[in-house]
């Protein structure tokens, strides 16, 4: 009897460790951030300060059961992450008494150079020790300070095309997994990233929702996503395909020769596809192309290789979610990032974003995971075509099971760790609601627009609670 009642609950056992990934006390949210104990119980305001001048923080308790109390003695340790001290800021280890003023910690001190900052707590009361949290804070230098992060996916599709549910739908679950913006690109169609913006017209929905396809010109392979463009570019073929084909003929002619030979209708195609991209004030995005179709990877080595040389795509896609899994199962971003470090050893500029390519949010592992993020003065779609541009962006994957990763330039994968710790957790709890309300209003539910307009501007605030304001000189 002992051994078959205990097998099951053995086999239980295995499962609830392996099942969640991660701390069985920390649940992950939609987005696969896990909020740290300590950002639960306590505010750390500011979260992140200017490098190299003198800020106050305070830590505040926010419930009952993580009171400062008068009766026991309070210490810090203070570690900066990564830079030592040079203009007199506190060494690593650095030990202070803390006494509570109004029932918070305020802690005045030289942030140092762009960093992490650590500042763990121990209370002392009567002969108990314990540790009440490690609270970390950021310094940024003045350009990156000026900017916030935004997440988004703008390589998604909806039922317009090849996917499950409505762009609205899509849309609504956007923001419940915590992202800023979204855009639908749909297989050959344009439309269906314009039904998920009027499906929210005039509510008070704080996701933007902005315009997507994802091009696939006659007779040319390369998958090309016109992110943000004021129109779609399938239709121009569409229309007339023989003007499509004069224009790409016109522009094989001006190709300089190239070794190895390269498909050149198909550089001229992908170069029509850009230019027309470009011309109606999108993004033109490089997608998967190591995705293994047809037994082979998506775009020929030797057209890769003019692409790089010759820039002619606004950013690649580094990150790639749903089509990650090819004939063979190979790592496409694995190949993608190597293909990506490669390139830039040779100095090129390579802006980055990282995407979930979803084909139905509630199936997808990719959703909501996978994204990119950008370090923009706003969210309106100028400043985020011109972070991805400017090197301002990182790719994002948080695989099930996994830890998140960032790729990108070296400074925002650093900063990008803390954010992803300690910032957007906390945003995309905030998130879940109004998605959650933005779908049922997608289903027609009448009352969520009276609750969507309650939590209207929550995420801007936690922003500007967590941003120190700059003092002008
Ligand atoms: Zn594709
Ligand atoms: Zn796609």
């Amino acid at each position: 009897m002992r051994q078959h009642s205990f097998l099951p609950a053995f086999l239980l056992l295995i499962t609830a460790f392996t099942a969640g990934a991660g701390p069985l006390q920390c649940p992950r949210l939609p987005s696969g951030a896990i909020i740290r104990p300590e950002n639960r119980y306590y505010d750390v305001l500011p979260r992140v300060v200017p490098a190299d001048r003198e800020s106050t923080i305070e830590i505040v308790p926010l419930h009952g059961h993580v009171q400062f109390s008068e009766s026991c003695s309070y210490e810090l340790t203070y570690t900066p992450m990564i830079t030592l001290p040079q203009q007199g800021g506190w060494a690593p280890g650095t030990k202070q008494a803390l006494v509570p003023e109004n029932g918070r910690f305020r802690i005045t001190a030289l942030f140092e150079g762009e960093q992490e900052h650590s500042f763990i707590i121990t209370a002392t009361c009567g002969d108990k020790k314990t540790t009440l949290g490690d609270f970390r804070v950021y310094s940024l230098g003045a350009d990156l300070y000026a900017l916030r992060p935004y997440k988004g996916d703008f390589h998604m599709h909806s039922n317009r095309s090849d996917g499950v549910e409505s762009p609205a739908y899509v849309a609504g679950a956007c923001r419940r997994a915590g992202l800023h913006f979204m855009a639908l690109s749909d297989h050959r169609c344009y439309d269906g990233s314009i039904e998920a913006q009027n499906a929210f017209a005039g509510l008070p929905v704080d996701l933007r929702i902005y315009p997507g396809e994802e091009v696939h010109s006659p007779d040319n392979p390369v998958h090309i996503v016109n992110f943000g463009g004021n129109a779609g570019v399938t239709e121009l073929y569409k229309e007339d395909e023989t003007q499509y084909r004069e224009q790409v003929a016109a522009l094989i002619e001006s190709l300089p020769p190239t070794t190895p030979e390269i498909n050149r209708f198909q550089y001229a195609a992908c170069k029509w596809v850009v230019d027309r991209i470009h011309e109606r004030g999108g993004l033109a995005m490089l997608a998967h192309p190591y995705w293994v179709t047809g037994n082979r990877n998506n775009v020929d080595e030797a057209l890769l290789d003019a692409f790089f040389e010759t820039g002619v795509f606004d950013c690649l896609e580094l990150i790639s979610g749903d089509s990650r899994e090819g004939i063979l199962k190979n790592d496409i971003n694995g190949l993608q990032i190597a293909r990506y470090e490669q390139e830039r050893a040779k100095g090129r500029r390579i802006p980055v974003c990282g995407i979930s390519d979803t084909h139905g949010v509630e199936r997808s592992e990719a959703f909501g995971r996978y994204y990119t993020v950008c370090f923009a003065p706003s969210v309106e779609l100028a400043d985020l075509i011109a972070a991805i541009k400017d090197l301002r962006s990182v790719a994002v994957e948080c695989a099930v099971g996994d830890i998140e990763r960032a790729y990108g330039p070296y400074r925002l994968v650093r900063y990008t760790h803390f954010l992803l710790r300690e910032v957007l957790p906390q945003h995309d709890e905030l998130c879940f609601e109004e998605g959650r309300l933005m779908i049922r209003h997608a289903a027609g539910d009448a009352s969520a627009t009276a609750k969507l307009a309650l939590l209207q501007g929550q995420t801007a605030a936690l922003y500007n609670r967590y941003w120190a304001p700059v003092a002008t000189p």
